[in-house]
């Protein structure tokens, strides 16, 4: 594939950065990830926006604007479809660069290493009930850090969370806090369904605020559910009658079983089908 990397277009496996990038050395950066569909993205503005605080909030500057930025997406997604097809997701990453020693402290003139590249996303799911076979997750207690606000590089604690739910043979892993609170999962965000109404964390320091999080509140919306931003304990969770979680990579996925237990009457939920089917329609516009 073709790859973005400080101002060239090149060959993924020709892209090339430093030992000493603070990437490499501390996930010293921030990351997107938007999802395209028929060369159409999702989100792009408000990815744009995210990138844009997660930028200032760990000082980097970074020159490219979001007509720049939306220059080397599209051309990622352009260039790469012969070979990736039709659904294609893009990374974006920002790192603080490459020092000339590894020494923690912001360092000065020091530019950022830009890198972009594509990858093939899954096809999006039908909005049907009765074709979705619904997924599982894992559960268990958050244990990152709190800034998880921050798009960060520094995956570790997601990908350990993450690791849990796979080795378990599930699609995710949720999250709850000390106060035994969902706070999301490893690598989405968490809604939850109950008597028609429905719920998600509401954004502090310990959730990414999530794209397709911020797209299905619209949707909710626009399909006239009620929805609250509110806190969601672990046995609010455990008897909801609908669990989704939400990325731009997984859309929304209806969840079925939680640490082997069932979620409601087993079957992927009615309001998931409502919802997803607004989502699905109308994600270009959101
Ligand atoms: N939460 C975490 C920790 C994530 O890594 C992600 C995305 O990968 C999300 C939530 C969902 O965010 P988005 O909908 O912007 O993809």
């Amino acid at each position: 594939t073709i790859a973005y990397l400080n101002g060239e277009f090149i060959p993924l496996e020709q892209a090339r950065i430093s030992p000493l990038d603070r990437g490499f050395l501390f996930g010293d950066g921030i990351y997107e990830v938007i999802p395209s569909y028929g060369g159409r993205m999702v989100g792009f503005t408000q990815h744009m926006a995210r990138l844009a605080n997660g930028l200032a909030a760990i000082e980097i500057g970074c020159d490219l604007d979001s007509m720049q930025w939306q220059i080397i997406t599209q051309r990622l997604i352009s260039d790469n479809r012969a070979l990736l097809g039709d659904n294609i997701g893009v990374y974006l990453h920002v790192s603080r660069g490459a020092d000339t020693r590894r020494y923690h402290a912001y360092p000065q003139g020091v530019s950022p290493t830009i890198f972009g590249f594509a990858f093939a996303l899954a096809a999006p799911a039908q909005p049907d009930r009765l074709i979705h076979p619904g997924a599982s997750v894992s559960l268990t207690q958050d244990l990152r850090w709190q800034r998880c606000h921050i798009k960060s590089t520094a995956l570790l604690g997601n990908v350990m969370h993450f690791q849990q739910g796979a080795q378990e043979g599930n699609a995710e892993t949720i999250l709850f806090n000390q106060q035994g609170e969902i706070t999301e999962a490893s690598s989405s965000n968490v809604f939850i369904i109950k008597q028609g109404k429905a719920f998600t964390p509401p954004l502090d320091n310990q959730l990414l605020p999530g794209i397709t999080r911020q797209l299905v509140l619209k949707c909710l919306s626009l399909a006239n559910i009620e929805v609250a931003e509110e806190a969601i304990t672990v046995d609010e969770l455990m008897a909801a009658d609908e669990v989704w979680i939400t990325s731009s990579g997984k859309e929304i996925l209806p969840i079925t079983r939680v640490n082997g237990q069932i979620i409601g009457d087993g079957n992927v939920g009615e309001i998931w089908e409502q919802v997803f089917t607004v989502y699905s329609q109308q994600k270009f516009e959101l």
